[in-house]
């Protein structure tokens, strides 16, 4: 081994002194951290993904489908809304789909703007890909003024523009009017993440709606969160098939293996069964916003599966304390405020009692 630190390669001089994404991988009896499912995936379905994986590993000499067509099928009739495959691309997770979207439309010279606080990968996609990053302000309520984001982008011009809806860390759902004004503020592309979407609550409306007649935006998913499937890495994207092929300038050949493709395809034909979880994680979710609330604390309306509160006098002290009784929440840095994900209603319960229990001892 050498002592050789970062500082001493020839690295990038835009990348020096950058932390990289790292929630903490602890191993702790409740973690809910990441806004993963907590449902492991029922054993029928396991048994489905398992028969898919072994039809695929005699094959595995041969290079995979380099465009996924199976797969993109059934994406497209999973979402609905008149889109057929040419409309949809996929990925090793959303953040790889973020990532060539930056790629194909980003780049050295180019910028992004994002709403913050929002998700935290897309300051780090954008900068990966030597785009510069604006970042422009949520309100108090964590919503994005539509006069506000109006201005700033025609005053900005970026060239991708990042929506988050429903956000993270807030939970905050978009109102559509939004979307369609930032869309035409712009002559570049608007990407809503939507990587929460199926946790939405009742009314509140996706952007998929708003793709016919608009080839710039692109509405960005994931198999990770509502189908419980966050270690197979799928993450897809609605959008005119013009910008599907601008995808296929600045992918990597055969980037979904087989294995992948196989696994996704055999948890989309159980589509149903995987996304039985929903409903239980969105009471959940409802339960942390009252019972925080109960507890005096600044529970944020959440349309995702994950809460974001505020109102602690110390928040790093709480999220170790926490911690301290095996529950894992996320500091996402915004002083005074944790971010919770809702979990199986044992794993809620340990986190209430726990957050009760820290709250009282520090009164
Ligand atoms: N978008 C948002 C808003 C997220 O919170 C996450 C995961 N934390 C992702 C995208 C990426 O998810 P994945 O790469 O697992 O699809």
């Amino acid at each position: 081994m050498t002592d050789v630190t970062i500082s001493d390669l020839p690295l990038r001089e835009d990348l020096r002194g950058r932390t990289p994404y790292g929630a903490p991988q602890l191993d702790v009896a409740v973690r809910l951290n990441t806004n993963e499912n907590s449902f492991p995936v029922p054993e029928d379905v396991a048994v489905a993904i398992v028969q898919a994986l072994a039809g695929q590993v005699r094959d595995l000499n041969r290079y995979p489908d380099r465009d996924f067509t199976v797969l993109r099928e059934k994406l497209a009739a999973y979402l609905g809304h008149g889109l057929t495959p040419e409309h949809i691309w996929a990925a090793n997770g959303s953040n790889e789909v973020l990532s060539q979207i930056v790629q194909a439309f980003g780049g050295p010279g180019r910028s992004a703007i994002g709403f913050t606080p929002s998700y935290s990968m897309h300051p780090i996609i954008t900068t990966g890909t030597s785009t510069t990053w604006i970042e422009a302000r949520r309100d108090d309520d964590f919503r994005i003024d539509r006069d506000d984001a109006v201005r700033i982008v025609r005053e900005k011009r970026p060239d991708v523009v990042f929506l988050c809806s429903p956000n993270n860390p807030t939970g905050t759902a978009l109102e559509l009017d939004v979307v369609r004004d930032a869309y035409e503020s712009t002559d570049g592309i608007v990407v809503v993440d939507e990587a929460y979407a199926e946790f939405a609550r009742a009314g509140t409306p996706s952007a998929l709606t708003l793709l016919p007649g608009r080839p710039r935006l692109l509405v960005s998913r994931t198999m990770s969160k509502a189908f419980a499937l966050a270690g197979a890495r799928l993450g897809y994207l609605a959008a005119d098939p013009a910008v599907i092929d601008a995808l296929r300038l600045v992918r990597l050949p055969y980037h979904l293996s087989a294995l992948t493709q196989a696994a996704a395809c055999a948890a989309l034909d159980h589509a149903d069964e995987l996304l039985d979880g929903v409903e239980a994680l969105k009471d959940q979710r409802d339960r942390i916003v009252r019972e925080l609330t109960e507890l005096g604390l600044r529970a944020v309306p959440s349309d995702s599966n994950f809460v974001f509160f505020g109102g602690l006098h110390d928040s790093e002290a709480t999220w170790q304390a926490l911690l301290d009784r095996d529950v894992l929440v996320r500091d996402v840095g915004i002083p005074g405020y944790l971010r919770v994900s809702a979990g199986t209603e044992a794993e809620t319960t340990s986190f209430l009692q726990a957050l009760a229990a820290v709250l009282h001892s520090a009164s």
